[in-house]
């Protein structure tokens, strides 16, 4: 059984987010420190610690993230403009929380993807 994190508790209701679809599949809610106007994590209900736990059974709802994505985007009026999407992985992927999330970001011009810091 795969470890679980705070993202669980969001999933099922127990502590409080700004949840803004929910289905069989995916949980979609606001990132509670935004990096951009809109800034809303998507991940599976299922917990995948990271992409390299990735198997076949996943691929419906990692497909469904990415439904899901679109739609959000559409809703937060950010779709025509664009948006950037974001899987971090791991220790120099930048992962934070071991429940594979999807990054919706958008809202302002987000620059340049990677910033050098070596
Ligand atoms: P990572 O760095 O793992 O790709 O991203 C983790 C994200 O989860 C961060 O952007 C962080 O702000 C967000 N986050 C961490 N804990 C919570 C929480 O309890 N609630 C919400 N809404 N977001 C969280």
């Amino acid at each position: 059984m795969a470890q679980e994190t705070i993202f669980s508790k969001i999933i099922r209701r127990e502590i409080p987010a700004d949840i803004l679809y929910q289905d069989d599949l995916v949980t979609a809610f606001r990132d509670v420190n935004p990096q951009a106007p809109t800034h809303i994590l998507i991940i599976p209900n299922r917990i995948i610690p990271t992409v390299n736990d990735v198997t076949e059974e996943d691929e419906p709802a990692l497909g469904r993230l990415f439904t899901v994505a679109a739609k959000l985007a559409a809703d937060e009026g950010i779709d025509e403009n664009g948006y950037r999407l974001i899987v971090n992985c791991n220790r120099d992927g930048g992962q934070e929380v071991y429940h594979l999330h999807m990054h919706l970001l958008g809202g302002r011009r987000l620059g340049p993807m990677l910033v050098r810091r070596d």
